[in-house]
């Protein structure tokens, strides 16, 4: 049987959003089906809701930042047992046999990874996302969450921490190296975290001096206003790696400025716009302008696994079904501490 699953939807690109119900497909032998307890809201969720990146499906139901506990599971399913508590994050199923897949790293997928929603699974059905009271996945695509991290800051960690987790890894985040993270928001507080307590001596690069306080509260050694040109001066050649996570135009060949020799700046957040710079600016330093796309399952699992252990959950947020518009704009306007995350049981309720 399938179940019928309430949910949050943008009926057409830039439509409020409304709720309504959904059908969630039968199990198959590998699926596990989660009663949704939290989704987080990403700002690529209203990117897409809005229609901003091009073609979409709609009516859509966004939400790639899942937290829950398992309420039923296919025939084949080992891993999981009913309760036991879980994360979906932006993907839903690959291929399962090309290189990258083989190498867990799904979101590079040749025949391109199935998305939480806003995609189309390889039995052509559209997906549908986290604002929902459940959601079938199929088992390779569900990460364990610990115990002693909550179900709702564990929610953002499921694209926001996977997305600076892997970078900080990948770039070589740890003691005795000076990381800068680019922007406070959903993604650069979840950043500050990870680096910190990976080792590094962390950095936050912001607009102005505003949320310096939460900067440090986060783990920030530093905090510095990149709208006071005397910070490109001062903070010259300090850093191994930048981490930046805004999508707005940056003046890059500055930014790079602040590297050391050898050092890399990685891009996780994506302007409208493409960014320019001198090659000037990488090669007197051989220096690296990086991108990451959030990282494959195992490497989401041992994120949680990281997060528990150093008692790291997103500062969240909580709100109802019905101020999810109002949340969407309070997003487009930065205006929250840090992410908002919804709770489902309020959904149809
Ligand atoms: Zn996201
Ligand atoms: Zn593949």
């Amino acid at each position: 049987m399938s179940t019928t699953a309430h949910a949050i939807a943008a009926p057409g690109p830039g439509a409020p959003l409304e709720q309504t119900t959904i059908q969630r497909r039968d199990l198959r032998p590998d699926d596990v089906l989660i009663d949704i307890a939290y989704a987080g809201i990403c700002h690529s969720d209203i990117h897409q809701a809005r229609g901003e990146w091009g073609e979409a499906i709609f009516p859509m139901v966004p939400g790639h930042e899942i937290a829950g506990t398992v309420a039923a599971v296919g025939s084949a399913v080992t891993e999981y047992q009913v309760g036991d508590r879980v994360g979906v994050g932006c993907m839903v199923d690959s291929c399962g046999e090309c290189d990258y897949c083989l190498a867990d790293t799904e979101q590079f997928c040749v025949k391109g990874n199935v998305q939480t929603y806003n995609g189309v699974g390889f039995d052509g059905e559209n997906t549908y996302g986290g604002y929902s009271r459940q959601v079938v996945v199929k088992d390779a695509f569900v990460c364990r969450i610990p115990e002693g991290i909550g179900l709702d800051v564990a929610a953002p960690l499921l694209c926001a921490g996977i997305t600076t987790y892997s970078p900080l890894r990948q770039w070589g985040a740890g003691p005795g190296k000076k990381v800068a993270v680019v922007g406070l928001g959903g993604l650069g507080h979840v950043a500050v975290k990870l680096a910190a307590a990976m080792g590094a001596e962390v950095t936050v690069l912001s607009q102005s001096l505003k949320k310096q306080e939460d900067g440090k509260r986060l783990g920030a050694a530093e905090y510095h206003a990149t709208a006071d040109e005397a910070t490109f001066d001062v903070l010259r050649g300090r850093f191994d790696l930048i981490l930046n996570t805004v999508s707005a135009q940056i003046p890059v060949d500055a930014y790079l400025g602040l590297l050391r020799v050898g050092g890399a700046m990685v891009n996780v957040g994506a302007p409208g716009e493409p960014l320019s710079y001198n090659a000037f600016s990488l090669i007197a330093g051989n220096k690296a302008l990086a991108g990451s796309m959030i990282g494959g399952i195992a490497e989401t699992q041992e994120m949680l696994d990281f997060c528990a252990e150093h008692g790291i959950g997103a500062d969240i947020e909580t709100i109802s079904a019905a101020d999810v518009n109002d949340a969407y704009e309070r997003v487009a306007a930065s205006d929250v501490r840090y992410r908002f995350v919804i709770d489902t049981a309020t959904i149809g309720a």
